[in-house]
C-alpha cells in the first residue's frame, strides 16, 4: 500500500497500524480455510478514529474489511480484495451496565464471554452464547446475528440489540435505537445492521438488552443407540410443550473426536447424544422439566439419561459441546462446517439425507448443532491436499444446501453468507428479495468499499 496512505492512517491511529509481512499474515484468516492478506491492519480505539479511517478509505476507494476476532465460519472477514483490515479488538470497553433498565452499552470489540461474566456479577444475564463465546466479539456477533445453544429459549443476538453506533461508508456516524422497550418511529435500523456481515457499516458500539440471571439449571446427557431416534426426540420434547434452554445434538463421529481430544468419559458405542439443559427461577419447576424430558427420551429409544450432579459435571458436559469444532481436526486436516436450518419437524429427514450424501461421496460428514432450533452443523471432513477429496467438496456442499432448501430450510442459521455461500444466494432468496438487498447495499455503501465481494453472488 502507498506509503502516504500508511502515514495518514498512522496520523489517525498513532499506535494501531500494522503492515509488516508477518502481521499481515496473521490477519489474513478467519475460522475457515480461506486466506488472503490485507494491505494494512488498523486497530482503532474510538468511534471517531473509525470514522476518520473510513472517510479516508472512501476518499481513496480502499476496501475496508471489519474484523472482530475472526472466528467467523463463512470467510466473511477474509480481505479477498486486500485493503484495510479494520480490527475492533481495542474497542473493548464495557461503557455502562444499567441495572434499572437492564441494558448495557459496550464497544464492538468486547469479547462476548467477558460481557457475560461482568453482567452476571450483578445478577444479570446476556443469553446469546455462540460456542465461540471466548473468542468472538459482540460486534462480530451482531454482524452475523450469532446464535448458540441457549437461543432455543432465549433467542439470538438480534433479539438483544436495542441500539447501535455505526460508522457508514462515507465516515458519518449513525446512532440507532435506545433504551426503549417500545419504539416504532421509522424503520428498524438495528435490525438492518444486524446480520449485515460488515457490508453496510462498521458497528462501533451496541446497546444490549439484559435479563435476570436464571437461578437454577439442570443439565442432562441423553445417549441414543440410534441417530434417527435422537433426532425425533428433539421434536417429541418440544411438542410436549417443554422449552429447554438448550437442546444440542452430537453424532457418533463428533462424540469420538471430542473423547479422543478431551477424555471426558463420553460413550463411544452410541450413534448420538443430546445435551439438554433446563433453567429458571423456580428450582422445582426446573427439576420437573428435566424429569419430564428424561421420561420422553425413555419413550423414544434412549439408552441412558445422565443428569449432572454438580457444577463440575455440568461444566464437563459443556466442555464437550464447546470442543466439538476444534476436536474434529483429529479426524482430518480440513473441515467445512455448514450451518443449515430447517423447520424442526424436518430434522430427522435432514439428518438422514446428510448421512446419505456422506455415504455416496465416501467422505465423513459429522452432524451436530442446535437441533432444538432446527439449526444443524454438517461438517465435511477432508484433506485439501488430496485433489480427489477436494473435488468432492463443492458438489457435497451443493447437495447439503439442496437438502435444506428442499425441506423449506435455508443456507445458514447463524454463520452468515460471507464468501462461501454466495453462489447459492439466488436459489435461497429469489430474484426480488436479492435485488432489494442489493439496492439497500448501494444506498448505504455506494462506493462499495465496505467488505466488498461478500454476501451477494458475483
Ligand atoms: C469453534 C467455533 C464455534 C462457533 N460457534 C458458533 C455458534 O455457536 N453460533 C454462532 O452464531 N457462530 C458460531 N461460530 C462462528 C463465529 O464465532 C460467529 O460468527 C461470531 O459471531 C463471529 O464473531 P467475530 O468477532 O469472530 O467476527 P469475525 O469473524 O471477525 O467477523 C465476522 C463478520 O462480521 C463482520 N464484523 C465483525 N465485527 C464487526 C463490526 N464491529 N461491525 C461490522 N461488521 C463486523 C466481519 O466483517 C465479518 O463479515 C463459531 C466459530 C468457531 C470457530
Amino acid at each position: 500500500m502507498d506509503e502516504t496512505i500508511i502515514n495518514q492512517l498512522k496520523s489517525i491511529v498513532p499506535d494501531g497500524v500494522l503492515h509488516s509481512t508477518e502481521d499481515l499474515a496473521v490477519y489474513s484468516y478467519d475460522g475457515t480455510f480461506a486466506e488472503y492478506r490485507p494491505d494494512v491492519v488498523v486497530l482503532p480505539r474510538t468511534t471517531e478514529q473509525v470514522s476518520r479511517v473510513v472517510a479516508l478509505a472512501a476518499c481513496e476507494r480502499i476496501p475496508i474489511v471489519t474484523r472482530g476476532m475472526a472466528s467467523g465460519l463463512a470467510a466473511a472477514s477474509v480481505p479477498f480484495g486486500g485493503g484495510i483490515a479494520l480490527t475492533t479488538t481495542r474497542l473493548n470497553r464495557i461503557l455502562e451496565i444499567d441495572e434499572v433498565n437492564r441494558t448495557t452499552w459496550v464497544e464492538a470489540g468486547v469479547v462476548t464471554a467477558d460481557l457475560q461474566t461482568e453482567v452476571e456479577k450483578l445478577g444479570l444475564f446476556y443469553p446469546p452464547d455462540p460456542s465461540s463465546i471466548r473468542h468472538s466479539t459482540i460486534g462480530g456477533n451482531i454482524a452475523c446475528n450469532a446464535g448458540g445453544p441457549r437461543c432455543l429459549k432465549y433467542g439470538v443476538t438480534g433479539d438483544y440489540v436495542m441500539g447501535l453506533t455505526v460508522v457508514l461508508g462515507d465516515g458519518r456516524i449513525l446512532k440507532s435505537g435506545g433504551k426503549l422497550i417500545k419504539d416504532v418511529v421509522g424503520y428498524d435500523l438495528n435490525a438492518l445492521f444486524t446480520g449485515s456481515e460488515g457490508t453496510l457499516g462498521v458497528i462501533t458500539e451496541a446497546l444490549l438488552r439484559l435479563v435476570a440471571k436464571p437461578k437454577y439449571t439442570r443439565t442432562a446427557r441423553a445417549e441414543f443407540p440410534s441417530l434417527a431416534d435422537a433426532s425425533r426426540t428433539v421434536n417429541a420434547i418440544l411438542s410436549a410443550g417443554i422449552v429447554p434452554a438448550t437442546l444440542e445434538l452430537m453424532d457418533e463421529t463428533a462424540i469420538a473426536c471430542i473423547e479422543e481430544a478431551m477424555h471426558l468419559g463420553l460413550p463411544l458405542d452410541v450413534e448420538a447424544m443430546l445435551l439438554i439443559e433446563t433453567d429458571g427461577s423456580d428450582e422445582d419447576a426446573v427439576v420437573r422439566e428435566i424429569e419430564a424430558i428424561a421420561k420422553i427420551c425413555r419413550e423414544t429409544g434412549v439408552r441412558q439419561v445422565k443428569v449432572a450432579q454438580d457444577e463440575a459435571e455440568r461444566a464437563s458436559l459443556w466442555k464437550a459441546r464447546r470442543s466439538v469444532s476444534p476436536s474434529l481436526a483429529r479426524k482430518a486436516p480440513n473441515k467445512l462446517g455448514e450451518d443449515i436450518t430447517v423447520p424442526r419437524s424436518a430434522i430427522p429427514e435432514a439428518v438422514r439425507r446428510i448421512k446419505d450424501i456422506s455415504a455416496r461421496y465416501g467422505l465423513p460428514i459429522v452432524v451436530f448443532g442446535h437441533a432444538g432450533d432446527g439449526n444443524l452443523h454438517p461438517n465435511i471432513l477432508f484433506d485439501k491436499r488430496d485433489p480427489e477429496q477436494w473435488a468432492k467438496i463443492e458438489p457435497m456442499v451443493g447437495e447439503i444446501f439442496d437438502t435444506a432448501l428442499a425441506l423449506e430450510g435455508t443456507l445458514s442459521g447463524e454463520h452468515g453468507v460471507g464468501t462461501l455461500k454466495r453462489p447459492y444466494m439466488q436459489r435461497a432468496m429469489g430474484d426480488v428479495s436479492l435485488e432489494m438487498q442489493k439496492r439497500i447495499k448501494q444506498v448505504l455503501d455506494p462506493l462499495d468499499i465496505l467488505n466488498p465481494g461478500k454476501v451477494f453472488p458475483a
